[in-house]
């Protein structure tokens, strides 16, 4: 699976504060995430991470790709 910046990844602990989802802030052999329920950063492993991930949630996506491909049938003229 690839894993970007800004990706929120659902993990299987949570963390005292109740969440289970962290935003990552930087990717490489470590990342870097960022608790969403408190704010706390870590610095966990990349197999860790890819071990105990139980979701990932891309909020940029989903908006503002295939739009406006909706003209199919436009004018056919009978001769
Ligand atoms: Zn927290």
């Amino acid at each position: 699976m690839q894993y970007e910046v800004g990706d929120i990844v659902k993990l299987k602990k949570p963390h005292p504060c109740g969440s289970h989802e962290w935003e990552i802030l930087r990717v490489g052999a470590d990342f870097r995430l960022k608790c969403l329920g408190c704010g706390h950063q870590i610095m966990v492993a990349r197999t860790l991470v890819e071990k105990n991930v139980r979701g990932l949630r891309r909020p940029g996506e989903g908006s503002g790709t295939g739009n406006g491909a909706a003209d199919g049938e436009s004018g056919k003229q009978k001769n």
